[in-house]
């Protein structure tokens, strides 16, 4: 036999001994504010199900009613036969939402990163010799760097400025502004995941408009969550409109199911309708979730409650775990990273509050930096103030006992 097996099993346990080995804790109930664990409930800080529509009666039931109407798929990808008038009602809605000429859907905010570089940048487009170059964030999600390594080395120039540092960013750009570039992109995250920080977007327009750039802005954790209508950072930093192409998931905010997209000018999506390769070669979204994220949005835009209860469960959570005298990472977002400093004081802390009633998973290096471990809760506007007040117990006797506070 080759050695593959035995070189894998020696990297699980390396995984194991330095902590980084990532475990999973199986469900026995649905996604919701209080789940089960081990025959146990638990009060759920861990899940991106921001507005609750998870396991909401309403998403239920369009998933449901849609399979009922289109079955559980298309067995196809879009444009031999499997696109449904669905997909294309999403897409418009999605567009109009985010004030986009369109929309394109994927399977997942994933693959629309995969999708998006690589389908706009691979082709010569009539330019012999051509280079384009994309400008990163440091702290960029995975699958916006995936998506870079997607093109092609030799005409697609990468660099990555430092987190959310607009001066380097346009030293950056200063360099290369003479520089015989076909295409300039800058892509960042709206909001990201580790910390719960905004991307500086007037900034990253400005610099986009001086420059000639094209601005990517993945708001994958702020779409149903930001702005006071849900729309996301645009909304929230006043550039709704403004940003050149958005992309977002269905499987956060938006009930929680899968399925991804990229809005932005018509010329753009309908491009990438015909070169996207995760697009032409992978099954379309099935109707039904297409259907039920068609009711997610619904739900957004009818009941403005939604966002309201999620800011204001995420003011209260955030104001008494420091009352409690927990440190955290100050900000606006649901995403609340209580800074614990070792890694194994925050894996020891997620293990005691499993055991008093709450599920937050802890965050280490090589996640963050060394000597920055973390909890990262997740507030949802599913959340009721008893919720949250049980797992504020549980953090005060967890952290008391941990000498924590
Ligand atoms: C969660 C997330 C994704 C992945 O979304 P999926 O639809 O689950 O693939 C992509 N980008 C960012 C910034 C995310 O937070």
């Amino acid at each position: 036999m080759q050695p593959i097996l035995e070189i894998l099993n020696k990297a699980l346990g390396d995984f194991k001994t330095s902590n980084t080995y990532k475990y999973e804790t199986p469900l026995e109930s649905p996604q919701d504010a209080v789940v089960k664990v081990k025959g146990k409930k638990v009060v759920m800080l861990a899940s991106n199900n921001y507005l609750g529509l998870a396991s909401h009666p309403k998403i239920k039931k369009a998933v449901i009613d849609g399979v009922r109407k289109f079955g559980p798929g298309m067995a196809s990808v879009r444009f031999i036969c499997g696109t449904n008038k669905v997909h294309l009602e999403l897409e418009k809605r999605i567009a109009s939402f985010l004030k986009c000429e369109d929309t394109i859907l994927y399977l997942s905010c994933f693959s629309a990163n995969e999708g998006l570089f690589a389908g706009l940048l691979n082709d010569k487009l009539g330019y012999e010799n051509y280079h384009d170059v994309l400008y990163s964030d440091r702290l960029n999600h995975a699958s916006i760097i995936d998506g870079g390594r997607l093109c092609k080395a030799e005409t697609t120039e990468r660099k990555i400025y430092e987190h959310k540092d607009v001066a380097h960013l346009q030293r950056l750009l200063e360099e290369d502004k003479d520089k015989n570039y076909r295409f300039r992109i800058i892509a960042t995250d709206g909001v990201f995941s580790m910390e719960g920080d905004l991307a500086p977007l007037p900034e990253l327009v400005s610099l986009a408009r001086e420059y000639n750039a094209l601005l990517v802005v993945d708001d994958s954790h702020a779409l149903g969550v930001l702005g006071k209508t849900g729309r996301g950072t645009p909304e929230e930093l006043n550039v709704l409109g403004q940003v050149d192409i958005l992309t977002g998931t269905l499987g956060k905010a938006m009930g929680g199911a899968v399925g991804g997209f990229i809005s932005g000018k018509k010329e753009i999506i309908s491009y990438l309708r015909q070169t996207s390769r995760p697009y032409i070669f992978s099954n379309s979204l099935p109707p039904c979730l297409a259907y039920s994220a068609m009711k997610a949005f619904e739900l957004l835009q009818k009941d403005k409650s939604l966002v309201k209860k999620l800011r204001d469960n995420t003011i209260y959570f955030r104001k008494e775990i420091k009352n409690l005298g927990y440190k955290i990472i100050d900000g606006i977002h649901p995403i609340v990273p209580i800074m614990l400093g070792e890694a194994a004081l925050a894996q020891n802390a997620s293990f005691e509050l499993l055991k008093e009633g709450v599920y937050i998973k802890g965050l280490w290096f090589p996640v963050v930096p060394r000597g920055e471990a973390r909890l990262r809760g997740q507030i949802s506007a599913a959340h009721s103030k008893k919720d949250l007040d049980k797992a504020l117990n549980a953090f005060q006797k967890v952290g008391k006992r941990l000498k924590i506070i």
